[in-house]
């Protein structure tokens, strides 16, 4: 029950109204036993400085998302290494008085990739396919555990050169067409575009066109199955959604908040039931 010494932990972003974090983390605090409750509130840029550091010296905590991850990480105290190597903060909380911030997409990104291939990306040659917030997280994941070659594909190829020099990685590079990809083969293909997010929205790359694609991780997720996860299961390719990245990068912010691994099982459990609901209200 909401009490006197109940923590406040927020999202923070515009728009949150969508996002399955508040079922997912309030699952994870009852389950853990934890007094806390998670609310999402909507708020513009020029309001989030107030927000995140009033709400942290007052005790609380959060998760900052889309569009307000990179001006958070030039508002907490304490970046993380993660943080400043993505530029990108989406978990704050208050410690010895001082405000930390982490990047947790970069561990929940790692953790899916595991979950996908059964190992890391050490070695591999990967395909990332996009050039925003949710790429930067992932390439720098991709750099940091070794892969062998990242080729960088996006639509605003200066967004994708950019990400590349910004990284500094001898394993990375952009591609300047698509063209450029086909025929070779790569162990991982990533989409970390938004295509996919909404009915009709056109595949952000055909599996097709890739010579022998390993797996297919998509960092989209919907209620039901993305029309990429669905094209590369027909051709029997091993592919995964975005849910585990969502499930593990909230999994890394409740043991940052609370000092204690998360309930990972609870939390996978209340996104499969979100997705159960909003997939039954799709469909009425
Ligand atoms: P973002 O910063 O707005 O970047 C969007 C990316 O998608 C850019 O590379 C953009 O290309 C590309 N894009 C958009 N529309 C396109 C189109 N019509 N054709 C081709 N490319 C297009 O967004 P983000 O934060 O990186 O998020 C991207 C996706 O990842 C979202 O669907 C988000 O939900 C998902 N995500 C998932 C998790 C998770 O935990 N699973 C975490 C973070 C994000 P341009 O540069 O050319 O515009």
């Amino acid at each position: 029950m909401i009490g006197g010494a109940t923590r406040l932990v927020v999202l923070l972003g515009d728009p949150v109204s969508h996002s399955l974090s508040p079922r997912i983390q309030n699952a994870a605090f009852e389950a853990a036993g934890v007094d806390g409750v998670y609310a999402a509130m909507c708020c513009s840029e020029s309001d989030l400085a107030g927000l995140l550091r009033g709400i942290a010296r007052g005790g609380g905590a959060g998760n900052v998302t889309v569009p307000h991850k990179q001006a958070a990480a030039r508002l907490v105290d304490e970046p993380s290494e993660t943080v400043l190597a993505t530029g990108a903060c989406n978990t704050f909380w208050l410690e010895g008085g001082r405000i930390h911030g982490e990047n947790t997409d970069v561990a929940g990104f790692r953790g899916a990739v595991l979950a996908l291939l059964g190992r890391s990306a050490a070695g591999l040659r990967v395909v990332l396919h996009g050039a925003g917030g949710a790429a930067r997280g992932a390439l720098v994941a991709l750099a940091s555990d070794g892969a062998e070659e990242v080729v960088v594909w996006n639509r605003t190829v200066g967004r994708a050169e950019r990400l590349v020099t910004e990284v500094g990685s001898r394993a990375v590079r952009a591609a300047r067409s698509a063209s450029e990809l086909e025929g070779s083969t790569f162990d991982l293909v990533v989409n970390a575009t938004s295509l996919g997010l909404k009915d009709g929205d056109a595949l952000p790359f055909d599996p097709v066109k890739l010579h022998d694609p390993g797996a297919i991780l998509d960092l989209v997720y919907r209620p039901d199955e993305t029309a990429l996860v669905r094209r590369a299961r027909e051709m029997g390719i091993a592919a995964a959604d975005g849910g585990e990245m969502l499930v593990l990068q909230g999994a890394d912010a409740f043991r940052l908040w609370w000092d204690r691994p998360a309930p990972v099982v609870a939390m996978r459990e209340a996104l499969e039931r979100s997705r159960r609901e909003a997939s039954g209200v799709a469909r009425k």
